[in-house]
């Protein structure tokens, strides 16, 4: 399962992958404490009181209610859930630039209840091979301490690159959960607007996110061509047809490659030089990985490519079905 994916590099960066990449979500409470820790951890703190912590996770919690709904359509939020009282204080918490006092204390309340309990869990029981953060102190005082993994990750090279990963996961994920929406996106997946390098869902055509920062993460944050660290922000980034565009002509349209699988950030020079020649064997194999990495998560970019696998005959549930699909369009070309 996820295990392929830690295996090929064994750090805390990708445990954090697994969290935020792959993890189940009902709600997107995991993406605001994901994005609270990085902050504190990259201001070098070791350790945080949770009321501290809980500001910045409540208000962009009520920052994305604005914008898109935060949990699944199928999730119950009665009066007293953190949702239902986050959206009646949103107004007057965005005017005080902080959390209302009554926001405060019931997102510390839930975030000890819930997400802190789960940020560690993957689906199956399964916990991550790192932790981030431990939470210490009395029930009246409680502080949460973070660990060197965690600063270890929020100070690394790719430092922007997970923040960009972590937002795109989260644009994703509520997208999928808005209503109507939700239902195609699960059953369809997403498209490719390739002129603007974005994802969008089929049926409306909106934006989602860019499809760097949705896929990226998957391929360890790296060059799909060298194989070399791609930092987002810093190096000059293209989104690479691994399989040329100009074969497409070859399968009488057969093959679609413009579509997310075929599609892989990489360095702007190693693109150019790149130009049209087919793919090495190297590159397929680090492409193969990385679309295993993708149906390890949740809907709607595992629908995305399960629907690819499955319209060309193969189940889209088993290991080693990318690798070998990648291989007979190779034989093709
Ligand atoms: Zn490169």
């Amino acid at each position: 399962m996820t295990v392929d994916f830690f295996r090929e590099e064994p750090t805390a960066r990708s445990s954090w992958r697994l969290a935020v990449l792959m993890g189940a979500n009902s709600r997107t409470y995991k993406f605001a404490l994901g994005e609270a820790l990085l902050e504190a951890a990259a201001a070098g703190r070791e350790d945080i009181p949770l009321r501290d912590l809980a500001k910045p996770y409540a208000m962009s919690l009520v920052r994305h209610l604005a914008q898109a709904p935060q949990a699944s359509l199928n999730t119950k939020v009665g009066d007293t859930d953190f949702l239902a009282v986050a959206q009646r204080e949103a107004e007057e918490s965005a005017r005080l630039g902080s959390p209302t006092e009554e926001l405060l204390a019931l997102a510390m309340k839930s975030m000890q209840q819930m997400v802190m309990q789960k940020f560690h869990n993957l689906r199956g029981g399964v916990e991550l091979p790192h932790r981030f953060y431990e939470l210490t102190g009395s029930s009246r005082q409680r502080v949460v301490k973070l660990t060197d993994h965690l600063r270890e990750v929020a100070l690394s090279e790719q430092a922007t690159t997970l923040q960009s990963e972590l937002a795109a996961r989260w644009s994703i994920v509520e997208t999928s959960f808005a209503a109507g929406v939700g239902q195609s996106l699960v059953l369809q997946g997403v498209a490719v607007d390739l002129d603007n390098l974005v994802i969008t869902d089929k049926q409306r055509r909106r934006p989602v996110t860019g499809v760097t920062e949705a896929v990226i993460g998957f391929q360890h944050g790296r060059c799909m061509i060298c194989g070399e660290p791609l930092t987002l922000g810093i190096d000059e980034l293209a989104v690479d047809h691994v399989f040329p565009y100009s074969f497409m002509r070859l399968f009488g349209g057969k093959i679609d490659l413009d579509a997310i699988w075929n599609l892989a950030p990489a360095h702007a020079a190693c693109n150019s030089r790149k130009s049209n020649r087919p793919p090495h064997h190297d590159e397929l194999v680090r492409l193969a990985k990385r679309n295993e990495a993708i149906l390890k998560s949740p809907h709607p970019l595992k629908r995305t490519l399960q629907l690819t696998l499955k319209l060309y005959g193969y189940t889209g549930e088993r290991a080693g079905e990318w690798y070998s699909f990648l291989q007979r369009v190779h034989r093709e070309m």
